[in-house]
């Protein structure tokens, strides 16, 4: 603690002599930096905040309009908003009988108040981190930034004319973009096939609507228009969904989805799409080739990936390297091959979450200040925001079999558990692996109401590195869907009392 505080008093001490001797650039902006940070994504305004607070003259150069990336944008936001709103409908329509809740006239869905309502809270957070980027003293740099030098950001001003900012330190936080299937080309404007951006503008609801890649946002974009009435057909190139969760889980998982009236096609790729004037003709074949067969849908969502977004940054020009995957290479600390350059969240490796983004931001600037920034990497959750929710964090079983690791496995149903029945919603498990002979926990998984919220539970128990005994002998709360957390740790070091 002493050792923080003093190292950033001496870092607003330093910042306010040493950077004044550099030579003025053009107006508008403070003429020296510590850092500035292209993208103003979770990445980018997380590391722009802590930045400040740590003491350092920061800029934030966004190009979007907005701040807030993709996440609070066309991604993590926007689409909990959806889903929010369709799961209202849904219970409504389907489940509220249950509890003696009946309505007398036609239930409805206003699908314009819905767009509306997520426009709002996307327009609201957006402003929040603007106020917070004003609080902390932060420049918000309007514009597309380039990369000129080892210390310099030359800004294509959203206004017009353009603006040099000189740094010490630059971090590249762009974010991603879709990833292009070819015989699929997205025509968000049109409307009839869309990617994750134009899912979430869909003005009325598809009778058919086809899901192109079984993974995270294609599975929540399908439940979105599958509560409100659309027959959902997700197709997928892999012999499952979810691809990166525990097998068992995604099994499970897919079995739930069927009961909700989703339709799989597996094993299955797209080789071309037709539009037409009443929508889209895909044209599918085996994965591994076979005969051809042609369906109609009224919207087609293409999800089948997103990629680094580097593009008009000059990486080439000042030597900065980027993967087959075109992500940006780093070092553990995030420092690119030149020293003064780092990148962090969706533009470099690891799991593209708006979480694992803001944790780098952090560590990021925190190395940038001489502090220890660090991330754990085994300790970053996945969330499936659907119904019921699907969580993870650490290792899948396949993956502990890969390693050769020897385990032990707990494991309890919502079906035991007195507040899931409670709620009248009791589908899915937890499922604890650790190790067979420390007990330390290595991975958890969830699926079942609420796992996006449980889940944090298990990260902390792996970040400081718990036995399933330590959470089975912590007390949890009556009546909790977190009890059947600690139940799956009794189940994985010895026997759960209510199964
Ligand atoms: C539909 C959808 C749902 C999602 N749901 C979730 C979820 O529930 N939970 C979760 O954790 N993650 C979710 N994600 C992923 C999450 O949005 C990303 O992982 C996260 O936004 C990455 O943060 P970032 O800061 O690295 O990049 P981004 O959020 O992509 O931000 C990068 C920003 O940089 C700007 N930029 C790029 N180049 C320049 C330049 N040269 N000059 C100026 N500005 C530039 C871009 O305009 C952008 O605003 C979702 C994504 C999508 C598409």
């Amino acid at each position: 603690m002493f050792s923080t505080k003093f190292a950033v008093n001496s870092l607003q001490r330093n910042r306010s002599t040493a950077w004044r001797s550099f030579s003025k650039t053009t107006a508008t902006f403070a003429d020296q930096y510590d850092v500035v940070i292209v993208g103003g994504g979770p990445g980018g305004y997380v590391a722009a905040i802590k930045s400040a607070q740590l003491g350092m003259k920061t800029a934030c150069v966004e190009m979007r309009g907005r701040l807030g990336g993709t996440c609070l944008n066309v991604g993590c936001i926007p689409s909990k908003a959806l889903l929010q709103s369709s799961h209202h409908y849904h219970d409504a329509k389907h489940h509220f009988a249950d509890h003696g809740i009946v309505f007398d006239g036609d239930l409805s869905m206003d699908i314009d108040k819905m767009q509306d309502t997520k426009s709002k809270t996307v327009e609201g957070l957006t402003g929040g981190i603007e106020y917070l980027l004003k609080k902390y003293g932060v420049d918000y740099v309007k514009g597309k930034g380039k990369i000129t030098g080892p210390n310099g950001v030359e800004v294509a001003l959203t206004d017009g004319g353009s603006e040099s900012l000189d740094t010490k330190n630059i971090i590249i936080a762009s974010g991603s973009e879709v990833t292009p299937l070819p015989p699929v080309p997205v025509d968000n404007a049109g409307g009839k096939v869309v990617d994750s951006t134009g899912a979430l503008e869909i003005g009325t609801i598809p009778k058919k609507m086809a899901v192109v890649g079984g993974g995270v946002i294609g599975l929540e974009m399908g439940s979105v228009w599958s509560r409100l009435g659309a027959e959902v057909t997700v197709i997928e190139f892999l012999d499952r969904i979810l691809p990166m969760n525990d097998t068992e889980v995604a099994k499970k998982f897919q079995t739930i989805l069927k009961k909700q009236g989703f339709k799989f096609n597996l094993k299955t790729k797209v080789v071309k799409s037709v539009v037409e004037d009443d929508g889209v003709v895909l044209t599918t074949e085996p994965s591994k080739g076979g005969d051809a067969k042609e369906e109609k849908f009224d919207v087609v969502l293409v999800s089948t990936g997103r990629r680094p977004y580097t593009e008009g940054l000059g990486l080439e020009d000042v030597g900065i390297q980027t993967d087959k995957l075109g992500r940006i290479e780093v070092d553990s600390h995030f420092k690119t091959a030149v020293p003064s350059i780092f990148a962090i969240g969706d533009a470099i490796s690891g799991p593209m979450l708006a979480h694992k983004a803001e944790e780098e931001g952090i560590a990021c600037v925190e190395t940038i200040a001489g502090f220890a920034g660090h991330v754990c990497y085994d300790a970053i959750p996945g969330v499936v925001y659907t119904y019921p929710e699907v969580a993870d964090v650490g290792k899948t079983e396949e993956e502990l079999k890969e390693a050769g690791i020897a385990y032990n496995v707990g494991n309890f149903p919502f079906a035991a558990n007195s507040r899931a029945r409670a709620n009248g919603s009791a589908d899915g498990f937890v499922k604890v692996l650790a190790d067979k002979e420390t007990d330390k926990i290595l991975g958890v998984h969830i699926i079942g109401p609420n796992a996006g919220e449980m889940i944090a539970e298990a990260v902390i128990a792996i970040e400081y590195g718990a036995s399933s005994e330590d959470m089975a002998r912590t007390c949890h709360a009556h009546p909790t869907l977190s009890e059947a957390f600690k139940e799956a740790c009794m189940d994985t070091y010895d026997q759960p009392i209510h199964f």
